[in-house]
C-alpha cells in the first residue's frame, strides 16, 4: 500500500488543492473531508448503478449511496427521465405545482400517522420546523433529545453533551449561544429511567422529545425492544409531542420507514414525523408531517411561521416521487439479502483476523462496530478502536470500495447493488480486515 494516501489520487488531490482555497476544508459538509480516517476525499465525477467513478478514473463500489438517499442506485434510469421531464418545464416557479401535490400524497399513502406534510429542502429544515411546530402547539419551550443522535444542524438541537444521567445540554458547535441551547435537555439513548427523571422534574415544560426513529448517526443503535414505546408512553403522559425523525430511515428501513417495522405503539403513534434522503431521491428535497390537527397551527393557517423559496421545487418532487414510486414492495428484502451478504462477509472477514467488531442493524442500514460489544447508547459507540476502522476503510478503497469515511455511520445499499459490486466488495474484504488487524 502507497505510503502517501493521494498518490493514487492525484486528480482529487488536486481538487482538493483548489477546494481548500476557496472552501472551507475543501468540502461542503464537513464528514466529505475525511478527517476522521486521514487521506483524500475522492472527488466524484460520475455514478451510475452501485458505481462511483472518480476525477482519476477509478470506480468505487458505493456503499455511502450519497448518505442514504440513492436507494435505487445512481441516475435510475426512472428518475433521470423524472428529472429531464420535470427540468424541461422549468426550474422553479414559486407557485403551487402539481409535483407537490404528488409527493405529499405518495408520503401520507405510506405513512399512517401522516395526513399533512409540509415540503422543506433539507433534513436540518424539517427537524427545525418541528421543533418550532411542536412548540407551537404546546405553548412549552424545553425539547428533550438523545445523546448521540444528530438532527441536523439546528442550534437548539446541536447538543449531544453529557454522558452520566441527563445533562443540562451545552452547544457542540461554536457560533451557538447557551441560551440556545437552555431549553435543550440531553438524555443518553435507549434510557428510560433517564427520561422519566427528566419529565418527573420538568414534564410540564416539556414541549416534544425528538428521536431518530433507529439510530445511525452514532453509527447503526436500533431502539431497544420497548424503548420507542416508553418514549411514547412518557410524553402522551405528560402532554408532549413525540417528534420521530426519519429523516435516515424514512422509506429505507421499510416502505413505511421504521415506523412500519415497529409501529404504532401500544401508547400510540408519534405526533410529528420529519423525512429527507430517500424521498428526493438525490435531490434537496425533506418534509414535516403530522395529523391535520397540529399541521392547522402552520401558516398561512395557524400561527406557526414556516416558509421557503424553494420548497416544494418541481424537479426535486418529481425526483422524490420517482425515486418513491421505485421503492415497491420487492425492493426492501432485497435490500436486506445484499446488505447481509457484505456483512456476513465483513464479519467473517474480521473474525479470521481476530478483529473485534459487532454489527447492527436497523432495516437494511447497518455498522460495523470496531468492538466486541453490542453498542446500546452514545458512550459505547465512542468506545471503538476507530484507527483500525481507518486502515479497513482506507484498505477498502483501496480494492475499489467507497464506505463512509467515519466508524459512525451507516453503510448503505442501494437497489442496484448487483452480484458484481456485490462480488467485488466480498472480494475486497479479507486484506482490508489484515489491514485492520494490523496497526
Ligand atoms: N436527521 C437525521 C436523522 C439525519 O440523519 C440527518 C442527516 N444525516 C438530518 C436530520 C439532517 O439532514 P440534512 O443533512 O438534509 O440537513
Amino acid at each position: 500500500t502507497p505510503t502517501d494516501p493521494r498518490s493514487d489520487a492525484p486528480a482529487s488531490a488536486a481538487l482538493l488543492e483548489r477546494a481548500t482555497r476557496v472552501i472551507p476544508g475543501g468540502v461542503n459538509s464537513p464528514v466529505r473531508a475525511f478527517r476522521a480516517v486521514g487521506g483524500t476525499p475522492r472527488f466524484i465525477a460520475s455514478a451510475t448503478g452501485p458505481w462511483l467513478t472518480d476525477v482519476d478514473g477509478r470506480r468505487y463500489v458505493d456503499l455511502l449511496c450519497s448518505w442514504g438517499p440513492m436507494i435505487l442506485g445512481h441516475a435510475h434510469p426512472d428518475v433521470l427521465e423524472a428529472v429531464r421531464t420535470a427540468s424541461a418545464r422549468g426550474f422553479s416557479f414559486g407557485t403551487p405545482s402539481e409535483n407537490e401535490v404528488l409527493l405529499a400524497e405518495e408520503i401520507v399513502a405510506r405513512i399512517e400517522p401522516v395526513e399533512q406534510v409540509r415540503l422543506v429542502s433539507s433534513g436540518t429544515e424539517a427537524t427545525m420546523s418541528a421543533i418550532r411546530l411542536a412548540r407551537g402547539v404546546t405553548g412549552r419551550s424545553v425539547i428533550v433529545k438523545f445523546a448521540g443522535c444528530y438532527h441536523g444542524h439546528v442550534d437548539a438541537l446541536l447538543a449531544a453533551a453529557g454522558s452520566g444521567l441527563a445533562t443540562l445540554a451545552l452547544p457542540d458547535s461554536a457560533g451557538v449561544p447557551v441560551e440556545m441551547t437552555a431549553d435543550t435537555i440531553v438524555v443518553p439513548y435507549n434510557d428510560v429511567p433517564a427520561l422519566e427523571e427528566v419529565f418527573a422534574a420538568r414534564g410540564s415544560e416539556i414541549a416534544a422529545v425528538i428521536t431518530e426513529a433507529a439510530a445511525g448517526n452514532m453509527g447503526v443503535v436500533p431502539p431497544a425492544p420497548g424503548f420507542t414505546e416508553a418514549v411514547r408512553r412518557v410524553t402522551r403522559e405528560h402532554g408532549a409531542l413525540l417528534v420521530s425523525d426519519e429523516v435516515m430511515t424514512g422509506f429505507r428501513c421499510s416502505k413505511a420507514g421504521w415506523f412500519g417495522l415497529e409501529g404504532p405503539y401500544a401508547a400510540g403513534a408519534p405526533d410529528i414525523f420529519t423525512f429527507g434522503k430517500v424521498m428526493g431521491g438525490g435531490f434537496p428535497a425533506a418534509a414535516f408531517g403530522a395529523s391535520a390537527e397540529i399541521m392547522a397551527h402552520l401558516a398561512p393557517l395557524g400561527p406557526v411561521y414556516q416558509a421557503g423559496t424553494l420548497s416544494g421545487n418541481p424537479v426535486a418532487t418529481a425526483a422524490g416521487l420517482a425515486t418513491l414510486r421505485g421503492c415497491t414492495d420487492d425492493l426492501y428484502p432485497r435490500l436486506e439479502v445484499t446488505a447481509r451478504t457484505i456483512a456476513d462477509a465483513a464479519s467473517a472477514a474480521l473474525a479470521a483476523e481476530g478483529v473485534a467488531h459487532t454489527v447492527q442493524w436497523a432495516g437494511s442500514m447497518f455498522s460495523v462496530f470496531f468492538r466486541e460489544a453490542k453498542v446500546t447508547n452514545y458512550d459505547e459507540a465512542r468506545d471503538q478502536d476507530t484507527a483500525a476502522y481507518g486502515r479497513f476503510f482506507h484498505s477498502m478503497l483501496e480494492s475499489g470500495v467507497h464506505l463512509p469515511p467515519s466508524a459512525f455511520e451507516a453503510w448503505f445499499v442501494s437497489g442496484s447493488h448487483d452480484e458484481e459490486a456485490v462480488g467485488q466488495v466480498v472480494e475486497a474484504l479479507p486484506a482490508a480486515a489484515r489491514a485492520a488487524a494490523h496497526a
